[in-house]
């Protein structure tokens, strides 16, 4: 299973498949944002642009999977929700990449998983 996207959220793969963490910009307000979107939730215009940032954060909630949604993944899995260090208002989600639980409040780092040339996955794992 790929993910699906859209018009909003396709330019982000392509960077995500690049190894880039980024997320939008407003270029009228200044506000972050992620998921990707056309208008700030803020000042409603459309002008944006990305911004990368660092890919660390603090794992803020989390669940076990026991359902096999995904062709090869042994479950259980977990699904950790990121709040980024470098945009407080972006959470992000993404499985976790070790065998110890997460612990609310862990500060965790991204890794880039390659799934193939044209989509990588971003997983977490506690801050080295
Ligand atoms: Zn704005």
């Amino acid at each position: 299973m790929r993910p699906v996207t859209d018009r909003d959220s396709a330019e982000w793969w392509e960077r995500a498949a690049r190894h880039e963490f980024v997320v939008q910009r407003c270029d009228s307000c200044g506000t972050l944002r992620f998921p990707a979107r056309a208008y700030c939730h803020r000042c409603r215009t459309g002008r944006w642009h990305w911004q990368p940032i660092g890919p660390t954060g603090r794992v803020e909630s989390w669940i076990v999977s026991h359902q096999p949604f995904l062709a090869g993944v042994t479950e259980p899995y977990v699904v950790v929700m990121v709040r980024l260090a470098d945009a407080p208002e972006c959470v992000m989600y993404g499985n976790w990449d070790r065998r110890e639980p997460p612990v609310a409040g862990q500060a965790v780092q991204a890794v880039f998983t390659v799934v193939d040339e044209e989509l990588s996955l971003i997983n977490w794992r506690p801050l080295e």
